[in-house]
C-alpha cells in the first residue's frame, strides 16, 4: 500500500516503516534467543564458483545466444529451448546471465540483420544481463573520450550506466584510464599493451579466487579471460582445459572459490550448436548446475563494491537479529546493491524486511538474500569531466599543448618511463602553466607527428585534483 509516498511492507501481520533512503533493515526471527552471526557470502547466492561469458561487438548471434540461455524463446533456427536455470539458494529459480560489450560509433552504422537491436538487448537486461563498455570508436587516442563517450551513449538508448570495460583489440591506455574514470573492471586478454605499467596487477589467466578481492583489487581490477576465437574443437576444449576445468575443480565449499571469464565474438550459424555444447557442458560438471554462479561482469563486481562499503550494524531484541544495511556510502554511480549473507548459530524462523527490492533466504543453510536495485544511477552527463587537451599543435622544436582548463604538473617520468613522447623524436622537456604547455624535443615537429601523454607516469591534474587521463597518439596539427 502507498502512504503519503512512503512504501509500507505487510508481512505476516506486522508493519515494518520504510526506512530512511538507502538503509535496509531485516528482522530476522530466530529459533532461540542467541546471537548468531551474519557473515557475507564469499559469492553471492553462497555459489562455490562462477564463469562470466562475455560478448564483444553486439553481433545479431547474440540474441540467439540469450535465447538459448533463458528458454521459451524462439530462436533464429526456429528451436525452442528448455533454458539454463539454478536456484538462488532458496528455492527460486536464477538465470544464468551473460555481458554485451558494445561499442557505439559502429552501431551507429549498423544493419538490423548484423547486430542485436537496443529493444532485443533490452530484454535480455530485463532478465538481469549486462553491458560492459567496450570504447565508442573501438579504436581512438583519446582514452578518456573512448570511454565517456560510449557509456553516455549506452546509458542515453537504455539508462544503463556501465561501470565495467573491454579493452578493444589489446589497445594501451584503458588499464591506465578506465580505473581513474571510476570503472571497477577491466576485461581483456591482455596481451603486451593492453596492461599498460600494470602487468603485476593482471589476472592473466583469468580466473580469479574470490576471496582475494578487497580494495586494493577493486582500486584497479585487471580481469584476464579467456576468448572463444572459434568454437572449433581445439578452441573449446582449450578452453576447458585452460580455464573451465581449473575454474569449476578448484573450487569448494570450504577452500577457494574461483571466477572465471571468457569472451566471445556472438556464436552465429555453425558455432552457435557447439556454443549450447559447451554451456552444457558447465551445467553438467560436478561442480557447475547449481552450483555455478553466471553473472555479469557489473553484477559480478558490484556484489564486492557493495560488500566493501555497506555499513551493517545488528542487535538482538528478544530472539529476533535486528539487522540494519545502510548503502548511503555506496558510489551513486552503481546499480546492483545485492547481497548474500550466511546466518550462522541459529535457525531463521522468519524475516521481516524493508528498504529491500526483495529477501529470500533459506532455514536450513542459513542463507539470507537481499536484493537492492539503485533506482537512481548517477547520470554520466553531470559527472565533471577530467581536464582535457583539446589542441597540440607543431612550432620548430615544439609541441604546444592548450588545455581546456588550467593544469599543474611536475613530474615528467617514473621508474616505468617518460610519460610524454612524440613520435620520431625525443622528448627533452615539458614546460608551461595554466592551460599553455609545451613539449620541448631534440629535433624539429615533422609534420603529422603525434604525441602521448601516459598518465601512469606524470601526475598532469586540474585544481580540483582531477587527473588528466591517457591520451597515445594524438595528432600534433
Ligand atoms: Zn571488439
Amino acid at each position: 500500500m502507498i502512504i503519503k509516498g512512503r512504501r509500507f511492507i505487510l508481512k505476516d501481520s506486522v508493519i515494518i516503516p520504510e526506512p530512511e533512503e538507502n538503509k535496509i533493515v531485516l528482522r530476522i526471527g530466530l529459533n532461540a534467543t542467541t546471537t548468531p552471526s551474519l557473515a557475507f557470502a564469499d559469492m553471492k547466492y553462497n555459489k562455490q564458483a562462477g564463469i562470466m561469458l562475455v560478448s564483444d561487438d553486439g553481433y545479431a548471434s547474440d540474441f540467439d545466444i540469450y535465447k538459448f540461455l533463458e528458454g521459451g524463446l524462439v530462436d533464429k533456427y526456429g528451436n525452442t529451448h528448455t533454458g539454463i536455470r539454478g536456484t538462488d539458494g532458496c528455492g527460486n529459480p536464477l538465470n544464468w546471465r551473460m555481458t554485451w560489450a558494445l561499442t557505439s560509433a559502429p552501431r551507429d552504422v549498423e544493419k538490423a540483420s548484423d547486430r542485436t537491436l537496443w529493444s532485443e538487448y533490452a530484454d535480455t537486461i530485463a532478465a538481469g544481463y549486462g553491458y560492459s563498455n567496450h570504447t565508442h570508436d573501438h579504436t581512438g587516442y583519446d582514452k578518456y573520450y573512448q570511454l565517456k563517450q560510449n557509456e553516455k551513449y549506452i546509458f542515453e538508448k537504455t539508462g544503463y550506466r556501465t561501470r565495467t570495460m573491454v579493452i578493444p583489440t589489446a589497445d594501451a591506455g584503458y588499464s591506465d584510464t578506465a580505473p581513474n574514470v571510476g570503472y571497477l573492471m577491466v576485461g581483456s586478454q591482455f596481451g603486451l599493451d593492453s596492461p599498460d605499467d600494470y602487468a603485476d596487477l593482471v589476472i592473466f589467466n583469468g580466473r580469479i579466487d574470490v576471496k582475494t578481492i578487497n580494495q586494493t583489487r577493486l582500486d584497479r581490477f585487471l580481469m584476464g579471460r579467456n576468448f572463444y576465437v572459434t568454437f572449433n574443437n581445439d578452441d573449446t576444449m582449450g578452453i576447458r582445459n585452460a580455464l573451465i576445468n581449473p575454474t569449476l575443480d578448484g573450487s569448494s565449499s570450504s577452500g577457494s572459490k574461483f571466477m572465471g571469464m571468457i569472451g566471445m565474438h556472438g556464436a552465429a550459424d555453425g558455432d552457435f550448436t557447439i556454443f549450447q555444447r559447451e554451456m552444457n557442458y558447465i551445467k553438467n560438471h560436478p561442480n557447475g548446475g547449481d552450483k555455478l554462479w553466471m553473472p555479469s561482469m557489473q553484477e559480478f563486481v558490484e556484489y564486492y563494491e557493495t560488500k566493501l562499503d555497506v555499513v551493517k550494524t545488528e542487535k538482538i531484541e528478544g530472539n529476533t537479529l535486528v539487522v540494519e544495511l545502510d548503502l548511503s556510502t555506496l558510489d551513486t554511480a552503481g546499480l546492483n546493491r545485492d547481497m548474500s549473507f550466511l546466518l550462522n548459530g541459529a535457525t531463521i524462523t522468519g524475516i521481516e524486511y524493508a528498504g529491500a527490492d526483495n529477501v529470500t533466504y533459506n532455514s536450513t543453510t542459513g542463507l539470507i538474500n537481499v536484493f537492492k536495485k539503485n533506482q537512481s544511477v548517477r547520470n554520466p552527463y553531470l559527472d565533471t569531466p577530467p581536464p582535457q587537451i583539446i589542441e597540440a599543435t607543431r612550432n620548430g622544436n615544439k609541441v604546444n599543448l592548450l588545455y581546456d582548463r588550467p593544469i599543474t604538473q611536475s613530474q615528467f617520468s617514473n621508474a616505468k618511463g617518460a610519460a610524454y613522447s612524440v613520435s620520431g623524436n625525443t622528448v627533452l622537456s615539458v614546460t608551461g602553466s595554466g592551460i599553455d604547455w609545451t613539449i620541448n624535443c631534440s629535433i624539429p615537429v615533422a609534420v603529422g607527428s603525434e604525441f602521448s601523454y601516459k598518465m601512469g607516469r606524470g601526475n598532469a591534474k586540474g585544481v580540483d585534483g582531477m587527473l588528466v587521463c591517457s591520451y597515445l597518439g594524438f595528432p600534433v596539427g
